[in-house]
């Protein structure tokens, strides 16, 4: 395992607080930072950080919204939010065990844009991309261009879906599901809604996360009005990451009847310590969500910086467990490749 200490930089003089550009969510998808020269200046971080960032970059791009960086304190490398967004020189050193496919996705497509793995539910990608780019993510390799639907193939994916009628619930992931526009998400939602057996319409997001304002009026609209029971689950890792605005966001997607889970990723120098778990888990019970996983790392190429044994990921649980009812003690899983369901740890 190779692991990497990040090195400390020089204090600097305090600045006044950022905050994020205001307007509509294309706007601030747009203006999202997509160089690493430009992330190191917005946060306060010298050039010696330059180079590393630079190359991390050429295998999967930086990708941040001003929304989530305006949250990070500044000129501090060590920042649990940076740290997830930030590219480091260590992403491309190959690791044994980490590879590019670890879940092994690429075998479950029936159709474009479909991924059947477990019973009773599918995953659509809706997106091949997200309004940020977390440099642990398992499907930062995944062959997007070749998974993402035309109109046209969606026809074929809700024929398989109207074929089977063990499925009870749609999932639609990505990339990130609400980077769609909200005409196609609410044709899409109408159009599974028409399928008799399904219950659930499921999304996973990180956007309501990292760009607040894209749960405005349109998206509501159309979750509002479908007859499925809706559950967003969300991807949270830090409390620092719920401001002000994600909490209003999440207060919106409750008044359309959007039950609100999350799931985190255990990642080394970002959450791996029970404080910092357990006042994730109040903080989201306060916003409105509850703690649903916590995921370790799945063994992804170039995210071997952020792996945490399994055994002190035990104790880090069983720590939470001597500190939190158990309503807020997110469940400890492992994606296994070919196993019909996460597997606890
Ligand atoms: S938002 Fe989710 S899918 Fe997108 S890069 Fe981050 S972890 Fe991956």
């Amino acid at each position: 395992m190779i692991t990497r200490t990040i090195p400390a930089v020089q204090a600097k003089a305090p600045q006044e607080p950022r905050s994020a550009p205001a307007g509509d969510w294309q706007r601030q998808l747009r203006e999202a930072i997509r160089q690493p020269r430009d992330l190191l200046a917005a946060v306060g971080l010298d050039a010696r950080w330059l180079a590393g960032a630079q190359l991390g970059h050429e295998a999967f791009e930086v990708r941040v919204p001003h929304a989530f960086m305006a949250r990070m304190r500044h000129a501090d490398p060590n920042d649990p939010l940076l740290r997830q967004v930030l590219p480091l020189a260590a992403e491309g050193e190959p690791v044994t065990g980490f590879v590019s496919d670890p879940l092994e996705e690429a075998d479950h497509t029936p159709a474009a844009g479909l991924i059947h793995k477990y019973a009773a539910r599918v995953l659509m990608i809706t997106s091949g991309a997200c309004a940020i780019n977390c440099r642990y993510c398992f499907r930062r390799h995944f062959p997007y261009a070749e998974h993402t639907p035309s109109r046209a193939q969606w026809y074929d994916t809700l024929d398989y879906l109207r074929g089977d009628d063990t499925l009870r619930e749609a999932i639609l992931s990505g990339g990130d599901p609400l980077l769609s526009s909200d005409a196609r998400l609410a044709w899409l939602a109408q159009a599974l809604g028409e399928i008799p057996h399904l219950k659930r319409l499921r999304l996973h997001t990180r956007l309501p996360v990292v760009i607040p304002d894209r749960v405005d009026d349109a998206l509501l609209e159309w979750l509002a009005a479908s007859r499925l029971q809706k559950v967003m689950v969300l991807h949270i890792n830090h409390p620092a990451e719920i401001d002000a605005a994600v909490v209003q966001a999440c207060a919106r997607l409750k008044s359309a009847g959007v039950t609100l889970l999350n799931q985190s990723v255990l990642l080394k120098g970002v959450n791996d310590a029970a404080t910092t778990l357990a006042a994730l888990s109040e903080r989201l019970f306060e916003a409105g969500v509850l703690p649903y996983y916590l995921h370790v790392l799945d063994p992804v190429a170039g995210a071997s910086h952020f792996d945490v044994p399994d055994e002190r990921a035990r104790l880090l649980v069983e720590a939470l467990r001597a500190e939190l009812p158990g309503f807020l003690l997110p469940r400890l899983v492992r994606e296994v490749p070919g196993k019909p369901a996460k597997t606890p740890l």
